[in-house]
């Protein structure tokens, strides 16, 4: 991949006609290091966030060296990147031919259920297997969380305590996890379901070996801050202290967004200036998802097509590149007055759920990749390291 210094080079010297994915591997290995070396759980990396090889190889760089795979797809990309990586099946519903395949072909033996059906689903697949690890997932509060998962996965109270008690007889090692909901902005979510978790295990009456709390950890956008990564740790240690299980249980986690966000910006193209209307070459059915439908606000910035310096701000109604009237960001964007055909705009931040969510609607969605050594976006890891972390060649002005 090639790298130039930053966006403004990029535009300089090739005016891209796609969207460009600017990647930053050194603030996805800040990320990593950070889960490995103050957050004193296993970290199984949710590859949904970002699927993309540059950003998985970046995370190895790292140290993560767990995956938390929704798919037999994902598990094959796992497993064929990084044959020594521990992969974990973690949708609560999976096809069982592919629980099969996971278990034979790809050595998968962690797998989440969150029904009795299921369960009995992974040890038929798996011929019984002796050396299964099954976490049972259990419905929680989302309170706090922008993105609440409560509704459609996990098990209420009773059914949790009967799935426990099965688990323990047929597999190796038990564990309980959750997900209080992505982008949680409250710490104490955990808190909560943490102790609804321990209450659970005492209603089993069994032992559990680890306690999974799931993804959710924030990213930062350009709105409200998240509480500092710090806050959470401490939150799910304390917890952790608190619940009834075995003194050498572990503790993993699943984090997605937290992990992969400050990855990439995307760099937009603007198509058409029609007053302050804006028609950009990527929307809703590409990577600003997020956007569009949850009304996220990415932190932006303008960059002239003609290296022009650029003028006082005023708003903007942004619209994707597609047929589709809904193809418009949710709210208007302040940028540079005069904004026109040729000028770009860098979307920050938006490494999680952004490249992962993109289609071919209409057959837009083509990106290009490159990678930048800037850091101008706001972090929760710690203002970006001078030195440059060699990924591909080097540096063209
Ligand atoms: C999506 C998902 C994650 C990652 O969630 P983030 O909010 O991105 O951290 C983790 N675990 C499971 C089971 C998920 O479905």
């Amino acid at each position: 991949m090639h790298t130039y210094a930053t966006p403004y080079n990029i535009v300089r010297n090739l005016q891209p006609e796609l969207p460009v994915y600017c990647f930053r591997p050194e603030r996805v290995t800040a990320s990593a290091r950070w889960f490995v070396e103050k957050f004193p759980a296993q970290a199984f990396y949710a590859v949904k966030a970002n699927p993309a090889p540059h950003v998985l190889d970046a995370l190895w760089e790292g140290g993560v060296r767990s995956f938390d795979a929704a798919s037999e797809k994902e598990i094959q990309l796992i497993h064929g990147r990084f044959p020594g990586a521990r992969i974990a099946f973690l949708h609560p519903v999976k096809p069982r031919h592919a629980i099969k395949r996971a278990y034979e072909n790809y050595g998968v033996r962690i797998f989440v259920t969150d029904t009795v059906a299921e369960l009995n689903k992974i040890l038929e697949a798996t011929g019984h297997a002796r050396d299964l690890t099954i976490l049972v997932r259990i419905a929680v509060s989302c309170d706090g969380s922008a993105l609440p998962l409560a509704n459609k996965f996990g098990a209420g109270p009773e059914e949790a305590a009967e799935i426990l008690r099965l688990a323990r007889r047929h597999a190796d090692e038990v564990g309980v996890s959750f997900h209080v909901g992505s982008q949680a902005m409250k710490p104490s979510a955990w808190a909560q379901a943490m102790a609804d978790a321990s209450r659970i295990i005492i209603d089993a009456g069994v032992t559990v070996d680890i306690v999974d709390v799931g993804g959710g950890f924030p990213a930062i956008y350009a709105d409200t801050a998240p509480p500092e990564m710090d806050d959470y740790v401490a939150m799910v240690m304390r917890s952790f202290e608190n619940m009834f299980v075995l003194e050498n249980a572990e503790l993993w986690c699943e984090p997605g967004r937290a992990l992969a966000a400050e990855a990439e910006s995307l760099l937009v193209r603007v198509d058409l200036a029609k007053g302050n209307t804006l028609y950009i070459n990527d929307g809703s059915y590409g990577s600003l998802y997020d956007a569009v439908h949850e009304r996220w606000e990415f932190p932006i910035r303008a960059i002239p097509g003609d290296g022009r310096k650029m003028g006082r701000m005023v708003e903007y109604t942004v619209y994707g590149p597609t047929c589709d009237s809904t193809d418009k960001l949710a709210e208007t964007v302040w940028l540079p007055a005069g904004m026109t055909e040729g000028d770009y705009i860098e979307f920050g931040n938006i490494g999680a759920y952004g490249r992962a969510m993109a289609t071919r609607f209409n057959g837009f969605g083509e990106a290009e990749t490159l990678a930048v050594q800037d850091a101008p976006w706001p972090s929760l890891y710690g203002a970006a390291s001078a030195e440059v972390v060699a990924f591909g060649s080097k540096a063209t002005n």
